[in-house]
C-alpha cells in the first residue's frame, strides 16, 4: 500500500438500481483492499446529473449494507463542483484544453469510431480559439504518446489515447462534466491509490493516467480491471438494460448469502452452489488474487 495514496473505491453512478455485475465488482474491490492493504471509499458518481436519481443514491447505500458491506469513507461527486472547477483551471493555465462548438451529430458524422462505438475526436476546434462560455464543450489536449501502465490481472499495456479518444471532453456542451474528467479529479483528490474496476473501462486508463499527470498528480494509482458476469446471451449486465436488480431479488425473499453465494459461482470464484456471508466472499476471492507483479 502506498501510504500517501491509501483508498482504493468502489464508484457506482446511481443511475439505476445495483445488479449482480456490482456485487462482483465491490467483491474485487473489497478483495483487493484486503490484499494489499488499501481502505475503502465509496464514491457515488452522480456526474451525469441527467441520469442520476435521488432514490438511486439511497439505495446503492441500503443495498450495499443489506448485503453486508461497509466502508472506511464515501464522497459523492455532485458536491465536488468546486474541486472540477479548480482542476479546470489549472489545465487552463497550462493551455491543455480547448473550448468545442461541435453539436452531437456533427461530431458523430466528421470523425472515426472506435471498436466501441466511441468517437475519436481528432481536434476539429483545437486551433479555433473559441470561447469557454458554458454552451461550449471543453475538450482535452491529448498527447501523441504511448501510455505505458500495467494492470495487476493482465499485466503490460502500451497504449496511444490519441488513436483510442483523441481530444476527450472534460465537460459537455449541457455543462455536465464527463466521467473521464471526474474519475481522474476524484481519484487524485481523495488519495486513490488503487482502481479495481470492470474490464469494460479499460480502455478509459491511458487516457486517465495522462489526465491525472496533467493535474499534477506524480504518483499513478495500481489498477486492476476485473473480468464481468454476462447475461445468459454473453452480454455484460447492465443496468440499463433491466437486469434484475439486488432490491427486486431481496423483494422475492432471497437472503443476501444466497445470492452472495450466486454470484460468486456464476463468476467461477467459487466452484460450488453454497450460501455464502460478504466476507466469506471476500477472503475466497482473496486466496485467488495472484498479481502479476
Ligand atoms: N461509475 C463507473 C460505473 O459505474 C465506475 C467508474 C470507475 O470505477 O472508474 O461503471
Amino acid at each position: 500500500m502506498n501510504p500517501d495514496y491509501p483508498y482504493t473505491r468502489f464508484a457506482p453512478s446511481p443511475t439505476g438500481y445495483l445488479h449482480r455485475g456490482h456485487i462482483l465488482s465491490a467483491l474485487w474491490v473489497y478483495a483487493c483492499a484486503k490484499k494489499f492493504g488499501y481502505k475503502v471509499r465509496l464514491r457515488i458518481e452522480d456526474h451525469d446529473k441527467s441520469r442520476a436519481r435521488p432514490e438511486y443514491i439511497d439505495s446503492i447505500r441500503e443495498d450495499l449494507e443489506w448485503l453486508g458491506f461497509s466502508w472506511d469513507a464515501e464522497s459523492i461527486q455532485s458536491s465536488h463542483e468546486e474541486r472540477f472547477e479548480k482542476a479546470l483551471e489549472l489545465l487552463k493555465e497550462k493551455g491543455l484544453v480547448y473550448s468545442c462548438n461541435c453539436s452531437r451529430k456533427f461530431t458523430f458524422e466528421n470523425n472515426p469510431v472506435n471498436g466501441e462505438g466511441e468517437i475519436i475526436y481528432q481536434g476539429l476546434c483545437r486551433e479555433r480559439n473559441l470561447p469557454f462560455s458554458r454552451e461550449n464543450a471543453i475538450r482535452f489536449k491529448i498527447s501523441d504518446k504511448t501510455v505505458e501502465w500495467d494492470d495487476l490481472r493482465l499485466g503490460h499495456f502500451a497504449e496511444r489515447p490519441a488513436e483510442q479518444c483523441g481530444d476527450f471532453a472534460l465537460r459537455d456542451r449541457t455543462g455536465l462534466w464527463t466521467y473521464q474528467f471526474a474519475v481522474a479529479v476524484d481519484d487524485f483528490e481523495e488519495k486513490v491509490g488503487l482502481v479495481v474496476r470492470g474490464e469494460d473501462l479499460r480502455n478509459s486508463t491511458a487516457r486517465q493516467i495522462e489526465l491525472s499527470e496533467a493535474l499534477g498528480r506524480a504518483q499513478r494509482p495500481l489498477f486492476l480491471h476485473h473480468p464481468l458476469i454476462t447475461d445468459t446471451t454473453g452480454k455484460k449486465l447492465s443496468k440499463r438494460k433491466k437486469s434484475t436488480s439486488i432490491r427486486g431479488e431481496k423483494q422475492t425473499g432471497k437472503k443476501a448469502e444466497e445470492i452472495i453465494g450466486e454470484v460468486c459461482f456464476e463468476a467461477g470464484i467459487s466452484k460450488k452452489q453454497e450460501q455464502l456471508s460478504i466476507n466469506n466472499a471476500i477472503s475466497l476471492l482473496v486466496t485467488q488474487l495472484t498479481p502479476k507483479f
